[in-house]
């Protein structure tokens, strides 16, 4: 007797359907089009492009293509539009509670979305009021996400750019806010020239109080920055971490036979979460299509990996989006996406009893719900 449950490709209604987890998703490159309109023009801000004037998905539009364009001037000039509009704390509400409301609705039930609150401070909110206004909104969209019918819990990450020099204020602000909204610390920002280890001392501040950080390395960048972040600056995670493809090879023959450098044996080793963000590289250039994307790789040999969303808005993606292009490129089944699912959660910095609730009462139920739906459906021959 034998049953054969089918292995097949979920289809993209199973797979917004399936609980996923985020690690890596920048609040200000998640923002609704028609919401930075809004915005500003409740805010009295008229430096939208043109394109704004013809509506939300116009604008929606000329952000994919500014971020598409391989212009570093212009990618950055998106985010110089969403931050414009993202100055009061009622805008910050509102766009974070949008945020943890369209994750939910996509199904994602866990989420660290990352801001950089120095980057809010130009119409005089403190440090401290911009983390409270963004929190307040995440408790907000989580609620109006059970109110309809979805569940998601949302946690912060407070980043500090790389290129400023307030590392060490906003890890010490990261740490207040601990138990309270806020779960770890990242940098991001442009990593050429810019080290991490100019921030040694906000991660050794963090070390000392035993907190988590992840941080930017490896997207543009190759092996040192990765090899800083880990070994000079102690990160949990690497946001990106792409390049560590770099540290191996595969032969060229029929074997295919893959040796792994130093470096990526100790990222491999020591399980190092990677926050891979497929459509978000392909637009900067750290990979030339879905098939080339290190990802297929680093999932064969069983590295750390997950899979993120990065800019939404600026990369026109979603968390279902990311697996419909990993599925169809990789023919990946639910039991891929449910690993892919299971690593984020078990690299996620909540605490582990919270990790392990969330994987074993949500996430594979979640996924052995979806496994069995064939066992449920009528035969091509019962179907009219
Ligand atoms: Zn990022």
């Amino acid at each position: 007797m034998t049953s054969e449950t089918p292995n097949t490709s979920p289809s993209p209604e199973q797979i917004r359907r399936a609980p996923k987890a985020l690690l890596h998703d920048h609040l200000d490159g998640g923002l609704r089009p028609g919401t930075i309109i809004e915005l500003a023009r409740e805010s009295g801000y008229d430096g939208l492009p043109d394109a704004a004037a013809e509506g939300a998905d116009r604008l929606d539009a000329w952000f994919r293509s500014a971020a598409d364009s391989g212009s570093l001037e212009r990618y950055l000039e998106t985010f110089a539009h969403t931050c414009a509009v993202m100055q009061t704390r009622e805008a910050l509400i509102r766009v974070a509670a949008e945020c943890a409301e369209d994750l939910a609705a996509d199904g994602v039930v866990y989420a660290e979305v990352r801001f950089a609150p120095e980057q809010h401070l130009e119409k005089g909110l403190s440090l401290e009021e911009v983390v409270e206004a963004v929190n307040e909104g995440f408790r907000e969209g989580e609620r109006r996400a059970r109110a309809d019918g979805n569940r998601i819990r949302v946690g912060s990450l407070l980043t500090a750019m790389r290129h400023a020099a307030r590392a060490l204020e906003i890890a010490e602000l990261a740490n207040r806010y601990r138990d309270l909204g806020v779960v770890g610390f990242d940098i991001a920002g442009a990593e050429a020239g810019f080290p991490p280890t100019r921030h040694l001392d906000a991660f050794e501040f963090l070390k000392r109080e035993n907190n988590h950080f992840t941080i930017h390395a490896g997207e543009g960048f190759g092996l040192p920055s990765i090899w800083q972040a880990l070994q000079w600056c102690g990160a949990d995670r690497l946001g990106h971490g792409v390049r560590i493809i770099d540290d191996i090879q595969v032969a060229d023959d029929h074997s295919g036979e893959v040796t792994l450098g130093r470096l990526a044996s100790y990222v491999r080793d020591k399980r190092i979460p990677l926050e891979l963000c497929p459509s978000s590289n392909l637009q900067t250039g750290a990979a030339a299509s879905y098939a080339e994307h290190p990802i297929g790789l680093l999932r064969k040999l069983h590295f750390r990996a997950t899979v993120n969303t990065d800019n939404r808005l600026m990369s026109g993606t979603s968390m279902s989006n990311e697996f419909e292009h990993l599925v169809k490129t990789f023919r990946y089944t639910l039991d891929d996406m449910q690993w892919f699912t299971v690593n984020a959660m078990k690299s996620a910095f909540i605490p582990f009893d919270e990790r392990l609730a969330m994987i074993n009462e949500v996430i594979k139920p979640g996924y052995a719900e979806l496994k069995a739906e064939w066992l449920f459906q009528a035969s091509p021959s019962e179907r009219r």
